[in-house]
């Protein structure tokens, strides 16, 4: 019985590396080894360079290329999501268009698969293409969110990875969350997790589209999902002042009796601004958690689909 193997890739302004990334891919796939077919099925995520009229052509020749076509930018995670719900293969591997992840390992994925695993986590032994700002916030984000959530991600993991069809029904049917970090899912799901070491590549070509700025925002949404600690600092923070509080008062009825009146100003400006110092913070916080529930009860739809190529209409989620 033949296997199909879907390989599935977001594409936002690659223009200049995608027929690029289809040679060699397509190279790759088509030399795999016997039971296994394939698909290459790209998500155009809104691009506005001529990507798209790039992948139709592509499509138009080769019934192997299957596009879904955004109505507009939804982001990468968007776009992997999409792609794992149109995906039929019984092994996916999401990937970058910009070939940073290198197409040569596929066989090796498949040899995982192949011998019963369910979920593939492609890791980085060196990112050199990345600057140094980015390696080490990255280091620190696996830091503090391996502390602060149950589940233990790998760091390093990056959207290079790869599943079965069971584990991909896991995502496609129970992971719809609006704010969500779809790496740390495909790492919380269990089954049988194996990983492989890959050095990423430069970017063939073009620019990366994650400023420093939205990989902060996207860091603060994952310890959001991933962790109630903050939720709780409420708490901690309550009985800590409260303590505090209380040695204040004792502090201050111990100089009441020693010297007649108690001493002022100052104190107060310092505890006032102290404690609503405390106060903001914590507000700040629930305030972001309610935010993620105002998107979660909105239940806004992840990604709107235009249109597809060589792939039959199935109902947009
Ligand atoms: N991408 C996308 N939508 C976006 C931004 C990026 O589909 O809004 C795609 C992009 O085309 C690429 C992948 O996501 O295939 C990774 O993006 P990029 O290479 O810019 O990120 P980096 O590798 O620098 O982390
Ligand atoms: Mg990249």
């Amino acid at each position: 019985m033949g296997k199909l193997l879907s390989v599935v890739v977001s594409v936002y302004n690659e223009e200049p590396a995608l027929r690029e990334f289809y040679e060699e891919t397509g190279n790759v796939l088509n030399a795999l080894p016997a039971p296994w077919d394939y698909e290459l099925l790209f998500v155009n995520d809104g691009s506005r360079d001529k990507s798209l009229s790039i992948l139709r052509e592509l499509a138009a020749v080769d019934g192997h290329v299957k596009v879904v076509n955004f109505s507009r930018n939804f982001g990468h995670e968007a776009a992997m999501i999409a792609g794992i719900d149109y995906a039929d293969g019984d092994g996916i591997i999401c990937m970058d268009a910009d070939l940073q992840h290198p197409p040569e390992y596929i066989p090796e994925i498949i040899k995982k698969l192949e011998e019963g695993y369910e979920v593939i986590s492609m890791v980085r032994t060196r990112n050199k293409t990345a600057g140094m700002i980015k390696n080490i916030t990255s280091a620190a984000f696996y830091k503090v969110i391996n502390y602060m959530s149950d589940v233990k991600f790998q760091a390093n993991a990056s959207d290079f990875f790869a599943m079965s069809r069971d584990a991909a029904d896991v995502l496609r049917n129970n992971y719809r969350e609006k704010v969500r970090f779809l790496r740390g899912y495909v790492q919380s799901i269990g089954f049988e997790k194996t990983t492989i070491e890959y050095e990423a590549r430069p970017r063939f070509a073009g620019e990366s589209k994650y400023s420093l700025k939205s990989l902060f925002k996207f860091s603060i949404n994952t310890i959001l999902c991933f962790s109630d600690l903050p939720l709780k600092l409420g708490i901690y923070s309550g009985c800590a002042v409260a303590l505090f509080g209380l040695a204040v008062m004792i502090y201050t009825i111990w100089t009441w009796f020693q010297y007649g009146t108690p001493s002022g100003y100052a104190t107060i400006v310092v505890l006032i601004s102290f404690m609503f110092a405390m106060l903001f913070v914590i507000v700040g916080i629930i305030g972001e958690y309610i935010a993620i529930l105002f998107a979660e009860l909105k239940d806004r739809p992840i990604y709107i689909v235009k249109n597809t190529e060589n792939l039959e209409k199935k109902e947009a989620r």
